[in-house]
């Protein structure tokens, strides 16, 4: 596979540290397209498993859709109330992800948020909190009784603390489910976390996993309900986690899917926006003339050149 191109796209709120999003992508045998978008810190070893998951989306490779359209939740950062209220009644989802334990913020101020995100959604949504690893184990063991009461009941808790030791801790203390996403990053992650009992729900993303058909084999092998989530792709790589979505034989909870309005632009003509809290799963039309539009500079084609060839060594260096 070749014809490799670059866009870079701007963020509208800066997220992950990052202003600035790149993406690659690469074109498979009857045209179409993948998209390669490892994180720029993330070595070739690393890289080559997103690699996977962009060929595989380029040769069309995904398994049968067992459903149509996929259930995302809204997210809502760490802001204050009112505002919380207000993201979720514009965003028409079912299920919201709150951003909790924000540095310099107070447990009241995730209380307040949380109160008011049961008020936008009403007794019939679903709330789950995000702590992106950031409380220790006694922390966790304060709050999540205290954000369960003012959430009105959580759906889970994401990954509370940093370690996959200190989930399975938590979860042996709490009755809230817990789930583990920054704890699985690479291919064997998701057996640790199985292993130890450290989650009730395990989030997959589909670059780093090596694709749809590397996620369902994990899912079935850790034996977890799964919730798909995106590592901030253009809508061409929110398609693939949309396929696995799909594919997989149960769908317990919405996505983490409904994130293309964090890029101030898209490499498609129809952005996967979502329409009545939920994605169209299918293979959306890559716009060749945003493909332009959004082409990075010479250099930075050459620096992606540059680690495609050295993820490519790394496969031809591991065959007998
Ligand atoms: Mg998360």
């Amino acid at each position: 596979m070749s014809d490799l191109r670059v866009v870079r796209i701007p963020m509208r709120t800066r997220f992950r540290g990052l202003t600035v999003r790149e993406a690659a992508f690469v074109r498979g045998p009857d045209g179409g397209w993948g998209e390669w978008s490892p994180f720029l810190e993330y070595d070739a070893r690393e890289a080559a498993a997103w690699l996977g998951c962009a060929e595989e989306a380029a040769r069309g490779g995904w398994p049968e859709p067992r459903r149509t359209r996929i259930p995302v939740n809204v997210t809502v950062p760490a802001v204050d109330g009112p505002q919380a209220h207000a993201i979720v009644a514009a965003a028409g989802c079912g299920t919201a992800k709150v951003k909790v334990a924000e540095p310099g913020q107070t447990l009241a101020d995730d209380q307040a948020r949380l109160e008011a995100v049961r008020d936008a959604l009403g007794p019939g949504g679903r709330v789950r909190i995000d702590v992106n690893g950031g409380w220790d184990l006694d922390a966790a063991l304060a709050a999540i009784p205290v954000l369960d009461r003012a959430a009105g009941g959580l759906e889970y808790v994401e990954q509370p603390c940093a370690t996959v030791e200190e989930l399975a801790a938590v979860r042996r203390a709490v009755d809230v489910p817990i789930a583990a996403d920054e704890s699985i990053r690479r291919a064997v992650d998701p057996y640790r976390v199985r292993d130890l009992a450290a989650a009730d729900v395990a989030v997959l993303k589909v670059q780093p996993l090596g694709g749809v058909a590397a996620c369902l084999r994990i899912a079935e092998d850790i034996g977890l309900p799964v919730v798909v989530s995106s590592a901030l792709e253009t809508s061409v790589g929110i398609a693939a986690g949309l396929a696995l979505a799909a594919a997989l034989p149960e769908l317990p909870f919405a996505c983490g899917l409904a994130t293309v309005r964090l890029l101030a632009d898209d490499v498609v003509a129809a952005p996967l926006l979502p329409v009545e809290g939920h994605l169209p799963v299918g293979r959306p039309d890559v716009d060749e003339a945003a493909l332009d539009r959004l082409a990075a500079p010479a250099e930075r084609v050459r620096h992606w050149q540059e680690r495609l060839d050295a993820v490519r060594a790394l496969a031809d260096g591991g065959r007998p």
